[in-house]
């Protein structure tokens, strides 16, 4: 049973409500640009996920066959020590992921959106090699891995609801488990709030530990990061930071520091790094969110290209098991493909039409390749036939705006 595809649904359902509520509320919490973002990283990530955990997950199993202390029963006791110590597990790995340099690197995805809602719990990393280390104390006692697996599962799916400001703080509740308000302050880059709150069911982790803050009510949260990401591309978003620590190890004359630089705390950097290259910290009370223009029709646009990135996606999740490596890959590599093209219809690039038309011919060609049911690939050929009327469209408005642009004249004046 994948506890996080039944989930989905949910999910999906949790979004709509809230970006209704946003509409009554008139909150202005949802940005289309920034929550396509969000939920494209989510698919990229399950996309990546399906090669990333396999290392990790045999090296599991095997720890636990032939290595742990005892071998525990599939009992109810056994489930709950594991839902514990799963959350023990991960508030040490969250802490390190936002205290050590190569772990921030992974983890910075989930907090690049400088929007807070339920999108955001999606805007997950495709990186994330390492953290499986700090969940071995779970196989060395013995937990068996179909339980450790739905554990971890659950413990994912506790923390969407968490993404929302439309929950106020829930009294006593606050005091155990983590909750909108304590995560809101976790995501925000006040100073106040950097590096607190790292639970992801329990809070009591922090409060145990010294990690604790809560959200102060003269402090309103300022979400991101202090290093703004100012890009809606997927690949750009998980590689930033690693590209920033390379840049640094390549260009330091330090042979040690080239090494360090890895595991030093999240924004240490070589001595002479800071002098030749300094990174100035940005400056809160200016703070503005990233943001690009683009027209009704692109937005349009966008949103239906998202829904064939999440059909493509789904299609492949839901498959796994009786797709063949090749049809796997193709699959990963569209999804991969398709959500840099979006990103570019985000970011109004010159190519993005070029790199839509690609995209679209290589969406017919997955369903193929994936042998998709009839129903499917009429569905399919229906998304694209209409993304195409609103390309024609998009293109068709953005001539007019050049040649608005050229002439100084508005094209529409004499109709
Ligand atoms: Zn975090
Ligand atoms: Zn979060």
């Amino acid at each position: 049973m994948n506890i996080i595809l039944i989930a989905i649904p949910f999910f999906f359902l949790l979004i709509a409500l809230e970006i209704i509520t946003d509409k009554i509320r008139k909150t202005q919490y949802y940005r289309l640009n920034d929550a396509i973002s969000s939920l494209t990283l989510g698919i990229v990530s399950r996309a990546t996920d399906i090669a990333k955990k396999f290392v990790p997950f045999t090296l599991y199993v095997l720890f636990v066959e032939h290595i742990s202390i005892v071998q525990l029963p599939d009992s109810l006791w056994v489930w709950v020590l594991a839902f514990v110590m799963y959350d023990f597990c991960y508030y040490w790995t969250h802490r390190m992921s936002h205290e050590i340099n190569v772990l921030w690197a992974a983890h910075v995805v989930h907090h690049s959106s400088e929007e807070y809602n339920l999108t955001t719990a999606l805007r997950q990393t495709s990186g994330g090699f390492l953290t499986w280390i700090f969940y071995i104390p779970m196989a060395l006692i013995g937990i068996p891995w179909e339980i450790f697996l739905a554990v971890g599962a659950l413990n994912l799916v506790y923390q969407f609801w968490v993404h929302t400001r439309h929950v106020p703080k829930l009294g006593w509740y606050e005091l155990i488990f983590v909750t909108p308000s304590n995560h809101r302050v976790h995501h925000a880059q006040n100073e106040v709030y950097i590096d607190r709150n790292y639970g992801g069911v329990f809070i009591l982790w922090d409060r145990m530990f010294g990690t604790f803050q809560e959200e102060l009510e003269d402090e309103p949260c300022i979400y991101g990061i202090r290093k703004p990401l100012a890009s809606w591309n997927p690949i750009w978003a998980n590689l930033h930071f690693y590209w920033q620590l390379m840049k640094d190890a390549w260009r330091t004359d330090s042979w040690k520091d080239k090494f360090r630089i890895w595991f030093k705390p999240t924004g240490w950097r070589p001595a002479d790094m800071e002098i030749k290259d300094p990174i100035v910290p940005a400056d809160l009370s200016k703070f503005k969110k990233f943001d690009i223009e683009i027209t009704g029709w692109q937005k349009c646009y966008a949103l239906l290209q998202h829904l064939i990135l999440i059909v493509a996606a789904l299609t492949v999740m839901m498959n796994l098991a009786s797709y063949s490596n090749a049809q796997i890959v193709a699959g990963v590599v569209f999804t991969i493909y398709a959500s840099i093209s979006l990103s570019l219809v985000l970011s109004n690039a010159r190519w993005f039409k070029a790199a839509e038309f690609i995209k679209h011919g290589g969406f017919i060609a997955l369903m193929q390749v994936l042998g998709a049911a009839p129903w499917l690939s009429q569905i399919a050929l229906g998304l694209v036939v209409l993304s195409l009327l609103v390309l024609v469209v998009t293109m068709k408005q953005s001539i007019d705006k050049q040649i608005e642009n050229s002439s100084g004249v508005n094209p529409t004046a004499n109709q």
